[in-house]
């Protein structure tokens, strides 16, 4: 026999049960809080938002401060078929955070201590709601770095990190999100507490950790984290090179990282982007800049900087000495700070499409969505990170979004992105994730792979209440 469904609560007794848990204070309902909690940044719903449309809000914003009351948090929800969305600093670029069936958001910056930090292992034990630049800040007070900087370093946290899979400017040196976890504590929907192990490496069968790495909020809350820390670099030195076409200098790249060498920080520019950041420095340059830092030992990174250089040289590169470096590096977190997704006054709106391929397929996939992008936009194009087998392309695009039509052009854009991605090779996204705004395009991207994902999250969520309608296309909340 069916079991009887529970009866849909109103917000009230939800309000009164949340609060038992949470005191009055920690729970709101207020409208500006709904307001603010109904987006992240996705240009998208900040469009809506600019022609005076929500279109989806939570019912109350939660502020829990530890994993238990998480799980019990969780636990009300579940009994009550209220959908939970968990939210870090809502930084993010691709609609992860849009409450589409209502319910709770659970914020989680309340959550944001550092509990332990082992110099001896060199391992700092946080909890995840914690801004990057604040724990950072205190690394680098005791000596250490975690080596994490994403543009957003500001402005983001490390639940967020962790469950987008994020990739920051340091990751050819210090690895991306995944290789700077060790172990992670979660709340599942029904208020389960699990953790994985902390161990520099196991083989106990597939790792739990990229289970919930990348999981956007869809399977668990992650409530807790150990990473790995090293020790700050002792020197540090700025180097950059104008290549005259683009190829070059992704050949000089590619060989730079075949060779061993492994600068802390590498970004490629096309014409358009050099353009655009050569300007800032009061210079111009025909062709393609690469800068590049490296961090580490003074007698070492002489050593490494001087033969990426000479790797540049003999790839058609022309020594730019060190300011265009220095000054990107100095000013790479002002920039994000200062632009809004959307540039109001102009009614145009700035979007970042983030892929990546291996080497061979990164020119193509370049020429392919350039060409696609250029006919509808203003696109500049630049490479954040690169890796022995390939790099990420980031295409910054700007257009005009006021009217219906214009709407409609936005999203061609990112049809003919994805579309010319998946065509050559790409991935359609390297470090930004899914959210609402790419799920069209995950089937496609694994065709295989996402039945089983959405096995495993019928299987841990039955009831459908963590952060629905970012798994599927189809929206189907929790009742
Ligand atoms: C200017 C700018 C530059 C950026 N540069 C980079 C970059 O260089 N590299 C990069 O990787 N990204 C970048 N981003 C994207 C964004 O900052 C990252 O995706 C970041 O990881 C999001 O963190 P957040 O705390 O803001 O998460 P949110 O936006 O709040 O959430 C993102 C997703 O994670 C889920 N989530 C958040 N916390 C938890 C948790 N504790 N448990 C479970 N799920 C959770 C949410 O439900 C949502 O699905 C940039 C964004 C901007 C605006």
């Amino acid at each position: 026999m069916d079991q009887p469904k529970p009866k849909k609560p109103t917000n009230v007794e939800l309000l009164n049960r949340l609060r038992d848990v949470l005191g009055g204070r920690r729970v709101s309902r207020a409208l500006g809080d709904r307001l603010n909690y109904s987006h992240d940044l996705w240009p998208r719903s900040l469009l809506e938002i600019r022609r005076g449309e929500a279109p989806y809000r939570p019912d109350l914003i939660i502020w829990p401060e530890t994993t238990e009351e998480v799980s019990r948090v969780l636990k009300v929800c579940n009994e009550m078929r209220t959908p939970v969305v968990p939210f870090g600093a809502g930084s993010g670029m691709c609609g992860g955070v849009l409450p589409v069936c209502g319910g709770v958001v659970l914020d989680t910056k309340r959550m944001n201590h550092i509990e332990r930090i082992s110099e001896e292992s060199q391992v700092a034990v946080c909890q995840t709601g914690i801004l990057g630049i604040h724990l950072e800040q205190e690394l680098n007070r005791r000596g250490y770095t975690m080596g994490h900087f994403p543009g957003s370093f500001g402005i983001s946290t490390l639940g967020g990190y962790l469950a987008t899979r994020s990739a920051g400017q340091a990751a050819t040196m210090y690895g991306k999100i995944e290789d700077m976890v060790l172990s992670l504590q979660a709340v599942l929907a029904d208020g389960t507490v699990i953790h994985t192990r902390t161990a520099p490496r196991r083989a106990t069968g597939p790792d739990f950790n990229h289970v919930l790495l990348g999981s956007e909020g869809v399977l668990a809350v992650i409530t807790r984290a150990h990473m790995r820390l090293h020790a700050l670099p002792a020197a540090r030195e700025f180097r950059s090179a104008v290549f005259p076409k683009l190829d070059n200098g992704l050949e000089a790249l590619r060989l730079m990282l075949r060779f061993g060498l492994r600068p802390t920080i590498v970004r490629l520019s096309d014409p358009a982007d050099t353009s655009v950041t050569m300007k800032a420095l009061g210079l111009s340059a025909q062709g393609c800049l690469l800068v590049m830092v490296f961090d580490g030992r003074s007698a070492q990174i002489e050593l490494e900087s001087a033969k990426a250089l000479e790797i540049c040289l003999a790839n058609g590169g022309r020594d730019r000495g060190e300011e265009p470096a220095r000054h990107w590096y100095n000013h790479r977190f002002a920039e994000h700070f200062r632009q809004s997704p959307l540039l109001a006054e102009q009614k145009m709106v700035l979007d970042t499409i983030e892929l990546a391929a291996t080497w061979t397929n990164v020119k193509p996939l370049y020429d392919a969505v350039h060409k696609a992008l250029g006919r509808q936009a203003t696109v500049l194009a630049h490479v954040p990170h690169a890796y022995p087998e390939g790099c990420a392309l980031a295409f910054t695009v700007l257009c005009k979004v006021t009217t219906e039509d214009e709407f409609k052009r936005y999203d061609r854009l990112w049809q003919t992105a994805m579309d010319a991605a998946l065509k050559n090779g790409g991935v359609i996204s390297h470090a930004h994730g899914i959210g609402r705004q790419k799920v069209r395009w995950l089937a496609k991207q694994l065709p295989l792979a996402l039945p089983l994902l959405q096995g495993l999250k019928r299987r841990l969520d039955p009831n459908n209440i963590l952060n629905p309608g970012k798994l599927s296309v189809e929206v189907e909340c929790p009742c």
